[in-house]
């Protein structure tokens, strides 16, 4: 199956698309990643930097190339998880005009409060992206080291007070109506993000597959 997840900064969708990507063994395409991946493009070095330290977005035509190229791999021809992309319009009607067919789009839907308490706990593995959060129960086990592979965990640069409400308001005027034009496709499901993860995610699958099976 192919998936959007679309939700404010630190709805939860990363972690989700991510727990979703190792059940179902299909690949999840983060466009923050790609992004972060790119900070030293030749070309596109400047505006990536601008977007990622002031939380704006890039440039439609940079993130859909990014995006095309990741998905036409071989390892997503069984479906592929799009995690932060489209986000706005113009983005979304790409996808439309290349003919990517997309099957469900997951809208993690979580209170203001909730996400403002969650960011500022984020934490990021250097080494594999892991996240965790020492504000809820995804701490990692020795404080500032990756569970998984050993690396240094850090707070990303955006996960601070001004970046963070510089993404709120990119959200609600650019990806709120990306939501709508999918609803009106019919292929949106909600997911109410308020929960923790670990509490929520084996539900949150059997609903997401409930058609299929
Ligand atoms: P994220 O890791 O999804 O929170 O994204 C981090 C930053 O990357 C955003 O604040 C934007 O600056 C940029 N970005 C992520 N996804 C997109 C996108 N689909 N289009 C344009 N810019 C994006």
């Amino acid at each position: 199956m192919r998936f959007i997840f679309l939700g404010v900064p630190g709805s939860g969708k990363g972690t989700y698309a991510i727990r979703l990507s190792e059940a179902k063994d299909i690949p999840h395409i983060s466009a923050g990643d790609l992004l972060r991946d790119n900070r030293d493009h030749p070309i596109h070095s400047k505006a990536i930097r601008h977007a990622l330290d002031k939380g704006d977005l890039v440039d439609v035509k940079i993130i859909a190339d990014f995006i095309s190229e990741r998905i036409s791999k071989d390892d997503c021809k069984s479906g592929f998880i799009l995690d932060g992309f489209p986000r706005e319009l113009d983005q979304a009607r790409f996808l439309e005009e290349r003919g990517i067919r997309i099957d469900k789009v997951v809208f993690m839907d979580a209170s203001e409060e909730i996400i403002l308490h969650r960011l500022s706990g984020r934490r990021i593995c250097k080494n594999c992206k892991k996240t965790y959060n020492l504000n809820t129960n995804l701490a990692p086990e020795k404080e500032g080291i990756c569970d998984d592979c050993g690396g240094g965990i850090y707070q990303r640069e955006d996960d601070k007070e001004e970046t963070i409400k510089k993404r709120f308001e990119v959200y609600e005027k650019e990806t709120k109506p990306v939501i709508d034009y999918f609803e009106s496709k019919g292929i949106v499901f909600r997911h109410n993000a308020n929960q923790e993860v670990s509490e929520a995610f084996d539900m949150f699958l059997q609903n997401l597959y409930k058609d299929e099976s």
